[in-house]
């Protein structure tokens, strides 16, 4: 065996290892280092600025690398939130400005953004000509960094690191998600490592077992290469075969969906072998500025096009989220507030165009149309009435088009006979429904729920077992790989999940 160095904890087991990403990847160790360069550039920091800002609008709308667009969206609601109307005096009151922002928030629920300040800092000082980039090594490596930005994954993705392993970190954080969409073998150690004498020069990381071997033995090194290689031929096999159905070996056939945000992304994720849509989330569209109804339309028609079966979300609004050219009113408890359908109901206008949009574009072809946190009947019953009323007002035949909900608020889970008389069909959404069932903010960096936990699995055990509409899951959970058997076994056969997971999710179902 290896020496002291080896830290070896498997998860479950008092560890504090989190694997953002897994897998099994043996590379040399590089300590995170950045190249700086500087050059002269004749432009001043708020046109630096707004030059950051349009980069982020652009990554936004390309979807990013990763098909996380919205991360850089929120990046430059955050930038523009901190830049004063007339702008900044100087660079210096621009970098104090981000010091200030960061001291309020190091040591509280909010430190994930620290970094996403640091990333904005060195955007604008990039615009300046001050570059700082991360140092990409010239051979397989294993990054091993107390945190990174999100731009520094940005740099990942093309490069010879093939592994990283954070000192420091959370899970929720823009670069974890990134990380997470590269598909790159990745951990938050939540310790420092002792870099002195000790570390080899090779090192295995293996976040499928939360173990990561410092100085590992030459047969140590052996069999974690023989792994590296079978799940990445298990890779190349399972997205050979993403355009096959998935079915059971017991013959029972799942079909797995994509949650997606746009037209960009149901693109991907028809490329990615998904056999529908099973959540379009439509904030995305209408977060910059107010979508015409033609653009609307124009988007939900191609995006029907794509595929047959596909669920559209009415606006999720509240919360977090909100409309630059909306005003909600203030509210102490916002997640607690005029969110989702509550915020259709309350701005009904847009509603009813947005639903008139998705009329339009269907065009007779089956749709199903699903409201977010609804938590009463006559929540759901109200907004179909106004949906009914668009489709006659209109003279739109809409026989074809269900109407279901959300599952994410724990009331209507105690009212499902009741929802089963009016609902078509049921969604559930573990994202929101774990953070309502164990009054935990989702994106709380402190308070953690396992994903797993055996009181949110016998929830989803209890709506399976009690709805008599069809139910799928579009939640994190779905594509959570230790948990797709366990959603099958309760009777689930509809998972909507990120786009990249899909060719190895239909894998794993075969094997099963
Ligand atoms: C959910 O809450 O699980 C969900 C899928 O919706 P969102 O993450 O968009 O709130
Ligand atoms: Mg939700």
């Amino acid at each position: 065996m290896s020496e002291d160095v080896e830290i070896i904890v498997s998860k479950g087991d008092n560890s504090e290892i989190e694997p953002i990403f897994r897998g099994v990847v043996v590379g040399r160790p590089t300590l995170c280092a950045y190249d700086e360069t500087i050059e002269k550039r004749d432009i001043d920091i708020n046109r630096a600025i707004s030059l950051v800002e349009e980069e982020l609008r652009d990554k936004f709308e390309s979807g990013g690398n990763s098909g996380n667009g919205e991360i850089f969206l929120a990046q430059r609601e955050l930038l523009k939130s901190i830049t004063p109307e007339r702008g900044f005096k100087s660079l210096d009151e621009f970098k104090d400005r981000i010091n200030i922002e960061i001291s309020k928030i190091e040591d509280s629920s909010l430190s994930s953004k620290v970094m996403d300040f640091k990333d904005l800092e060195q955007r604008v000082l990039s615009r300046l000509g001050i570059n700082r980039v991360l140092h990409v090594p010239d051979r397989k490596s294993i990054l091993i960094a107390d945190d990174i930005l999100p731009q520094d994954v940005e740099r990942i993705e093309s490069s010879n690191i093939k592994g990283v392993v954070l000192t420091r970190g959370s899970l929720t954080s823009h670069s974890s998600i990134l990380l997470r969409s590269l598909t790159i073998p990745s951990i938050i150690l939540n310790r420092d490592i002792d870099i002195e004498e000790k570390i080899s020069d090779e090192i295995i990381l293996d976040s499928i077992r939360c173990k990561l071997i410092l100085s590992p033995t030459e047969e140590e090194i052996l069999e974690a290469r023989e792994m590296e290689d079978r799940l990445n031929l298990e890779d190349r096999e399972s997205f050979q075969s993403r355009f096959e159905i998935a079915k059971t070996q017991f013959g029972k056939k799942i079909k797995v969906l994509a949650n997606v945000t746009d037209l960009e992304s149901a693109k991907r994720a028809k490329d990615f072998g998904a056999d529908g849509i099973g959540l379009l989330r439509t904030e995305f569209m209408f977060k910059e500025k107010r979508p015409t109804l033609d653009e609307q339309t124009n988007m939900y028609r191609d995006i029907l096009e794509l595929f047959d079966d596909v669920t559209i979300r009415t606006l999720d609004i509240g919360g977090d989220k909100s409309l630059p050219y909306i005003s909600i009113p203030e509210e102490d408890n916002p997640f607690l507030g005029l969110r989702g359908i509550r915020f259709s109901l309350y701005e009904k206008r847009l509603f009813e165009e947005q639903l008139l949009a998705i009329f339009k574009a269907h065009s007779g072809r089956h749709v199903k149309i699903m409201f977010p946190m609804v938590s009463q009947i006559d929540e759901f019953t109200q907004a179909r009435d106004i949906a009914k009323g668009v489709a006659d007002r209109n003279n739109i035949d809409i026989s074809n088009i269900e109407f279901g909900v959300m599952v994410e608020v724990p009331s209507l889970i105690l009212a499902i006979k009741i929802f089963d008389k009016e609902v078509d069909f049921y969604s559930v959404g573990t994202n929101d429904l774990t953070q309502y069932l164990f009054a935990v903010d989702r994106t709380h960096d402190i308070l953690k729920i396992n994903p797993l936990s055996p009181i949110l699995i016998s929830t989803l055990r209890i709506i399976r077992d009690t709805a008599k509409r069809p139910v799928s899951i579009c939640g994190e959970i779905a594509g959570v790989d230790e948990a797709i058997e366990t959603l099958i076994n309760i009777g689930y056969d509809r998972l909507s999940v990120s786009a990249k997971l899909i060719p190895n999710i239909k894998s794993k179902i075969r094997s099963m």
